[in-house]
């Protein structure tokens, strides 16, 4: 027997619609590609929203057509984004730090009709505009610009499209399984590869990661997502500030810690989201300002492992709560956030301490298991030391590839995410390494992550890496690749000797090389394959 409550189609367009109707003088505040600051609310981030999706449909898009994005966090993507899968069309948000070939690869293996830029990436689409025919028309997101113009002839405005067109616009009721937006893996290896939500999916982890449990947000946040639009959709943040009708505080281009620093403090900001070494950036700034983040009351730090060193500076110097969590592109990304439960109230603060620094444990919705490394279906002990392939399950997670005919899952259903981890009996996960990260010397696997949490624990160290290098007798052997913080004399035996304490023996590194940069991924990760390339031959020698 079926019951008698309403059904509605869990859609994107109804966040913008909540938000707009219940939150509408709510501000959004976004600081422009020329440094400009624009202050807009929810209220006329839904018109410009339904006057851009009536001029996609003036330009002759239909339905399931893919829409792409490149553009920092800003009013305009926002808007786009809400006009393109509101109108039941599929927003692809593209990470402009991909390399050339992998963005024309991205643009054609989406078929996207319409792309979107932000200034900064005039030269990149300049570059690949030969090599995208399916793409019909460009946007450029902004006022007419003459520079624009003089590159692409046939551009549209963006300020032009909403001047033009009515914020009349109804929202059309899809299927809740339609395709809703589209964000490619950063492909460390091989080409990338498409994760393509859905309504449902969406809306779904929109729910959960504002629980108090995942991120905790409400109606009086003042949110700051670093974390960019084109990373796994800001990890979820713009729908979840509709969803709630929270603050938005968009920060544009400027990612350094500085431009950072001054939004939080202008803009009274409660929580921000984004990778570790953006607060690095943001650390930094904020001693050298002199500035104490008042507003700040908690960060949430995901991508990377989260160094518990950072988390401990956020607490006492700051007065932050860091929120540690971990997830991937093909998981929403949310698989788990660390939020205390009621019976860790007896234990000593230090325990406290160690209980945060793991990557905490699923919302409803997901749910994890690790498995043996040969068969990889059968389940490992939950005892928060045994470690085994992490897989997840649930209802925001990736069931396979666009494109691709074959399911991403294991024989029963799971997705593999690649990561080494232990669960304990309530679940808490604590990431040991990605496999292909892993150190295995003499037969025995060291965790990369251990050691560079280490290395960045001295007051020395600004940034370290953990690699493996090939070593003649024991195959791999780890090396320390850092960058020392500003003023430091700190030498490698210095560095070597901090490990003593903190490691078995045979863990500790056999050598420190400084560097003055660590190459990061697009995503802002430290890009381990290429410090493997430059430096994983120098212990042959
Ligand atoms: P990519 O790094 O390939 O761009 P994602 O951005 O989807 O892909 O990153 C997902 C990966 O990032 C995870 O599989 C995991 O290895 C790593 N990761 C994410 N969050 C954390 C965390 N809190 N601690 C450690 N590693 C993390």
């Amino acid at each position: 027997m079926l019951g008698n409550m309403m059904f509605q189609p869990l859609l994107i367009s109804s966040l913008i619609e909540h938000a707009a109707r219940y939150h509408g003088d709510t501000p959004v505040i976004s600081k422009n590609t020329d440094g400009t600051i624009t202050k807009t609310d929810w209220t006329h981030i839904s018109e410009n929203a339904k006057r851009l999706a009536n001029a996609l449909r003036g330009l002759g898009l239909n339905s399931a057509d893919r829409v792409a994005t490149i553009a920092w966090n800003n009013h305009r993507h926002l808007e786009a984004w809400y006009a393109i899968s509101g109108s039941g069309m599929v927003c692809h948000t593209i990470n402009p730090r991909l390399f050339p070939e992998q963005l024309i690869f991205i643009i054609n293996d989406a078929q996207d009709r319409v792309v979107l830029f932000d200034k900064t990436f005039l030269p990149l689409i300049k570059g690949v505009k030969a090599h995208t025919p399916n793409v019909e028309h460009f946007i450029y997101l902004g006022a007419f610009d003459q520079d624009v113009a003089d590159a692409i002839p046939e551009v549209k405005f963006y300020d032009a499209l909403i001047a033009e067109n009515s914020a009349d616009f109804d929202w059309p009721e899809i299927d809740e399984l339609s395709a809703s937006s589209l964000c490619y893996t950063s492909g460390t290896t091989g080409n990338p590869k498409g994760a393509l939500y859905t309504h449902r999916s969406t809306i779904l982890h929109t729910y959960a990661i504002s629980l108090p449990d995942s991120l905790n947000l409400s109606s009086r946040d003042i949110m700051l997502p670093v974390v960019p639009m084109f990373h796994v959709n800001a990890w979820g943040t713009p729908y979840a500030a509709a969803m709630v009708g929270a603050t938005m505080v968009l920060p544009g281009p400027g990612l350094d810690g500085a431009s950072l620093v001054q939004l939080i403090d202008e803009f009274k900001v409660t929580v921000a989201l984004g990778v570790p070494t953006i607060w690095q950036g943001l650390l930094t700034a904020a001693k050298q300002a002199g500035s104490k983040l008042d507003s700040l009351k908690r960060n949430i730090v995901g991508g990377s492992a989260c160094p518990p060193a950072m988390m401990a500076t956020f607490k006492n110097d700051y007065d932050c709560e860091t929120i540690h969590a971990w997830g991937m592109t093909e998981t929403s990304p949310l698989g788990s956030s660390n939020q205390l439960k009621a019976k860790h109230a007896t234990l000593s603060e230090q325990d406290r301490f160690k209980v945060r620094l793991s990557q905490g444990r699923p919302p409803f919705g997901v749910n994890l298991r690790i498995t043996d490394q040969e068969n990889g279906t059968h389940e490992l002990e939950r005892d928060g030391h045994t470690t085994g392939n992490l897989q997840i399950k649930g209802h925001w997670i990736i069931n396979q590839y666009l494109g691709k005919s074959s399911s991403a899952l294991t024989s029963d259903g799971w997705f593999d995410t690649g990561d080494i981890a232990s669960l304990d009996q309530d679940g808490y996960l604590t990431l040991s390494d990605r496999s292909k990260d892993l150190i295995k010397s003499g037969g025995e696997w060291i965790s990369s992550v251990e050691l560079e949490n280490i290395a960045m624990g001295h007051p020395q160290i600004a940034m370290a890496a953990a690699i493996a290098a090939h070593h003649p007798k024991w195959d791999e052997r780890p090396v320390i690749i850092a960058i020392k913080a500003p003023d430091s004399e700190i030498t490698e035996q210095a560095l070597l000797d901090y490990f003593a304490d903190k490691v078995a023996k045979w863990q500790i590194p056999d050598k420190v090389i400084f560097v003055d940069s660590i190459p990061l991924t697009g995503t802002g990760k430290m890009l381990k394959r290429d410090l493997r390339e430059q430096f994983g031959n120098v212990l042959l020698s």
